[in-house]
């Protein structure tokens, strides 16, 4: 491809995305291929010659596209949503075409200044303690792992670096309904699994306080030594929110690292009246939430805070010689914030969708969504066909098929995986699903960025008649 090839093709492409936002609607919302299926209709062997853009194009068409779940489409429901935005997508086109590296900040100094300067808004727009500092890092995966890694080695005070583990006696705490990346995490940090201890839950699925403070000072009595507690603020299940401010006073009396995992909510925050769930967050130690996710920002862009720096940079930061620059010590070389050497400039997108939906635009959004999530629960209550999950947070709403008098549970769990199969099997829309104690139960997440009231009406709409006509079916068996 040639410089006039390259501008006429972008152009095309720019329309080609168009088209595909404005049609979104019309397509499976999760896709209907069979496993396999993609796979095998591609060539075994890469071409040996150069193929055009056209042709290249045209197979994506055929054989690529059919086999995309469309996370942008209004009616996507399921899990969290995974947001872009126009703003967003023009914006990792530039970044793309830039194609930097941005390991130092000598490496491309906008890229470390803005990154920082777009850290500082997140803070301040979200209401997060002053004294926070941020980075962005790939994943709230990766960002729980880097706490964890980082209390790990202030807690060896810095041994475990140096020496690798001597007599591993470590222990984490989260409560049981936290996300499956603290536990990856504890086992990649070398911690094992079975010291990450997790604690009950109560009816309304937070961690109890108590419980927390009862096992820490047990296993101090049994000659462990408690690293980290993680919280969540909005889990992944039912947007539980863990009691923070009891949390961190446990913390401080121990001396414990305390992150927060926000990886959701965190964009909710935004919106002052929702912050006093993160009460106590000036006693945490660090902290994470996802503008990929809610925040209207392309994967991956997930925003780490952390209260001491110097401890997180100590955990990280390695010299050789070929990496040394010459303003090392007046700048921020984010190589040094976590664990990969080279990162993208992700930084970008995020300027570019805080300024184009101002402060305001992404507040009026998130609002709105949880405004139509209010009023879906609202409907759920209206019916005798299903019961709401309470309490009802933010986007997401949890709900259950509980047709006519059935009372066993195992039934009632199959009706819903059966209706949940319907239900995305039409394409019309996609919801997913979680287990409350043994409960299976429907989530529906309203946060898509270009999702408005009547989608929503809409698929609610056929949420009630698709269960309706279920429900007529089992009657009759
Ligand atoms: C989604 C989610 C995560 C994982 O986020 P990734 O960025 O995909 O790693 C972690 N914690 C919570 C509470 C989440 O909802």
């Amino acid at each position: 491809m040639n410089i006039a090839e390259f501008r006429r093709h972008a152009h095309v492409m720019a329309d080609k995305l168009a088209d595909y936002f404005e049609n979104i609607s019309s397509f499976p919302v999760k896709s209907l291929v069979n496993p396999g299926d993609i796979y095998n209709s591609l060539p075994i062997l890469p071409p040996e010659n150069p193929e055009s853009f056209e042709k290249i194009t045209e197979d994506f068409d055929k054989y690529i596209f059919p086999g995309i779940t469309h996370w942008q489409s209004p009616y996507f429901y399921a899990y969290f949503p995974a947001n872009s935005s126009y703003p967003s997508v023009l914006a990792e086109m530039l970044t793309a075409g830039l194609g930097t590296q941005c390991m130092m900040w000598e490496t491309s100094p906008a890229a470390a200044e803005l990154e920082e300067k777009v850290m500082n808004w997140l803070r301040d727009m979200t209401g997060l303690p002053a004294n926070f500092q941020g980075v962005i890092q790939d994943s709230a995966s990766t960002s729980t792992l880097v706490a964890i890694l980082t209390a790990r080695e202030k807690a060896s005070s810095f041994f475990i670096n140096e020496n690798g583990f001597q007599d591993n006696k470590y222990r984490v705490y989260c409560s049981t309904e936290a996300h499956s990346s603290v536990e990856k995490a504890v086992k990649i940090a070398g911690l094992g699994r079975k010291n990450l201890v997790k604690i009950a839950v109560d009816n309304e699925m937070a961690m109890i306080s108590g419980d927390l403070e009862n096992a820490i000072i047990s296993d101090i009595r049994k000659g462990f030594k408690p690293v980290c507690v993680v919280a969540a603020i909005g889990s992944t299940g039912t947007t539980a929110i863990d009691p923070l401010e009891e949390i961190s006073e446990i913390c401080q009396k121990f001396n414990i690292w305390l992150h927060v995992d926000a990886a959701y909510a965190g964009t909710a925050f935004v919106l002052e009246k929702y912050r006093y769930m993160i009460k106590g967050l000036e006693n945490a130690d660090s902290y994470v939430f996802n503008p990929h996710k809610w925040m209207f920002t392309n994967f991956d862009c997930s925003a780490y805070f952390v209260k001491d720096r110097e401890m997180l940079i100590k955990s990280f930061e390695i010299l050789p010689e070929y990496l040394k620059t010459r303003p090392d010590s007046k700048v921020n070389n984010y190589r040094d914030w976590g664990i990969q050497l080279g990162r993208r400039f992700r930084a970008m997108k995020l300027w570019f969708v805080i300024r184009s939906f101002g402060v305001n635009g992404i507040k009026e959004k998130i609002n709105n969504h949880i405004q139509w999530a209010g009023w879906m629960a609202e409907e759920i209550e209206k019916t005798s066909l299903f019961r709401l999950i309470k309490p009802q947070r933010f986007g997401l709403v949890c709900f259950r098929f509980i047709p006519g008098n059935i009372k066993d549970n195992e039934i009632i769990n199959t009706i819903n995986q059966d209706l949940l199969y319907r239900l995305n099997s039409s394409g019309k829309l996609y919801l997913s699903h979680t287990k409350v104690k043994n409960d299976f139960i429907l989530r529906m997440v309203i946060g898509q960025t270009y999702t408005n009231f009547e989608n929503v009406k809409k698929s609610w709409e056929f949420i009630y008649e698709t269960a309706r006509i279920l429900s007529e079916q089992i009657g009759k068996n």
